[in-house]
Parts: C-alpha cells; sequence; structure tokens
C-alpha cells in the first residue's frame, strides 16, 4: 500500500513488454502509462493494494505500446480520466475514453495534492512527455523513453528526491545482440533509447546527494541486465548501493516512500 501522507511510488512492471508505474501522495493515487491487458493490470495493481477504482487518472507519457497499450481499455471499464499530448492523442491508439485532459508539454498541471511538471524528451513519438511529480514538499521524476539527455531534460530534472530513470540497454550488448541493423540504429540513437553510460552521465549531472532512490527503469530484455547496470552505477554512489533499485518487468516494484 502507498504510504500515508507521503510521496510514494511503484512499478507495476517496466520493460519493452509494458510499463506501469503508480504515483501517491497518500490520498491521490495516480497511474503513469499502462502497457498491460486489463487483467495483467488489475492483478499487478491488487499486488500493490489498489483496485483500478481508487486511481484517480491514468497519465500518458507517449504513444508507444508498451505505455499506451492498455490504457484504454482499463480507463474506458473503470471510468478513468486520461491525461496525454495532443500528439499521443493524435496517434490513434488510446481508443475512446471516458475523459480526457490535455497536457501542455512544460505546462504545470495538478490533479488533487500531486503537481506535475510534464517534460518534453528527445524520443521518436509524436510529443512524448516525461514527468517530475511534486507532493508534500517531495519531488519525483520519472524519466524512462529517451534517446539521449538534452539540455532541457539535465535542467528540468534537478533537485529531485528520488528518479525513475531509464537504463535501457549496454551498449555493447545492443551491438553484438540479435537486433536487426535498423532496429539496433533506433534504438542506440538519439531519439532511441537511454544506455547505461548515459543514465550514469546523466545522474552525475543531475547530481546524487539529494537522491534516495535511483530507480533503474526500462531494462532491454535482450540488450542488458541488471548486473551492467549495477557495475555502470554503482561507482557513482560511494558505496552506499541501498539506494539504487531496479524495476522488472515481471515483478515490477514495490512501493518506495520518499522521505
Ligand atoms: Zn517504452
Ligand atoms: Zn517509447
Amino acid at each position: 500500500m502507498p504510504a500515508p501522507q507521503s510521496l510514494s511510488f511503484a512499478s507495476l512492471g517496466s520493460g519493452s513488454k509494458g510499463n506501469a508505474t503508480l504515483i501517491s501522495d497518500g490520498e491521490t493515487h495516480v497511474l503513469v502509462d499502462c502497457g498491460f491487458g486489463m487483467r495483467d493490470t488489475e492483478r499487478r495493481l491488487a499486488r500493490l493494494g489498489l483496485h483500478p477504482r481508487q486511481l484517480e487518472a491514468i497519465l500518458v507519457t507517449h504513444e508507444h505500446g508498451d505505455h499506451i497499450g492498455g490504457v484504454g481499455a482499463l480507463a474506458r471499464r473503470h471510468g478513468l480520466p486520461v491525461y496525454l499530448t495532443p500528439g499521443s492523442w493524435l496517434s490513434g491508439r488510446l481508443g475512446e475514453v471516458p475523459r480526457h485532459h490535455w497536457i501542455t508539454p512544460q505546462a504545470r498541471f495538478a490533479i488533487k495534492g500531486l503537481v506535475i511538471d510534464p517534460v518534453t524528451v528527445p524520443h521518436d513519438a509524436r510529443e512524448p512527455v516525461q514527468f517530475r511529480f511534486q507532493a508534500r514538499d517531495r519531488c519525483l521524476g520519472v524519466l524512462t523513453d529517451l534517446g539521449h539527455p538534452s539540455a532541457h531534460v539535465t535542467e528540468a530534472f534537478q533537485g529531485c528526491d528520488a528518479l525513475i530513470l531509464e537504463c535501457n540497454h549496454d551498449r555493447g550488448m545492443l551491438a553484438e545482440g540479435p537486433y536487426p541493423p535498423r532496429l539496433k540504429r533506433r534504438v542506440g540513437g538519439d531519439w532511441g533509447h537511454l544506455a547505461n553510460v548515459q543514465a550514469a552521465k546523466l545522474l552525475k549531472e543531475l547530481g546524487l546527494d539529494r537522491l534516495q532512490r535511483i530507480v533503474c527503469s526500462h531494462l532491454s530484455e535482450h540488450n542488458n541486465r541488471p548486473e551492467l547496470v549495477l557495475e555502470t552505477l554503482v561507482p557513482l554512489l560511494d558505496g552506499d548501493e541501498s539506494r539504487l533499485l531496479v524495476a522488472a518487468q515481471d515483478l515490477g516494484l514495490d512501493w518506495q516512500t520518499v522521505n
């Protein structure tokens, strides 16, 4: 269950087969993305102590199937409003939903006690954003699906207390792995996904002192291994590995409280 009266978060699962993240201030719970089928989503939510009807809204980062694939059905079945950019909507991948609200990149909005800053990211979707959440004087960054850490991203995610960060691939594994050349270029390119070394560089630029939790997310099944992510990031942490967590495809990540 989310902790009462504090900013907390959990992952239903993370990776190219589906992503969904819960954010809560203890009273208001929102879901960021849903790339899982409905029964699977309900089961994953139950594991984290929530029923879909307890959600206040679903926020969509972009229209790739691993993020939007399960949003429409879940919203329709449980009467949930969906927040997304006009670009994500125009992809046509959401279908009809009971209510939707536009997200304007870089324009702050709030859902009850959660203050949300949508941040434009370099990724090969129509109008992709990632999010910075603030509640109860604490701040959580959600930052996956970006091809490189742009200056805008680096500035926008300064000062977070916790960060969910893409560590998609190891460059060596991607180069030697099973993907066809075109897909390798896409994933490793400036509008694809963040490599472990890029995640490390970004973390250094953001500064690690304030970060209580760093959640490595969206790991590629074929082009990465948790050990390689840890090998890359642990040297940044002055030996305090307890701050570093990995969100898995099947099991996600249990509730974490930002103190
Ligand atoms: Zn994705
Ligand atoms: Zn994507």
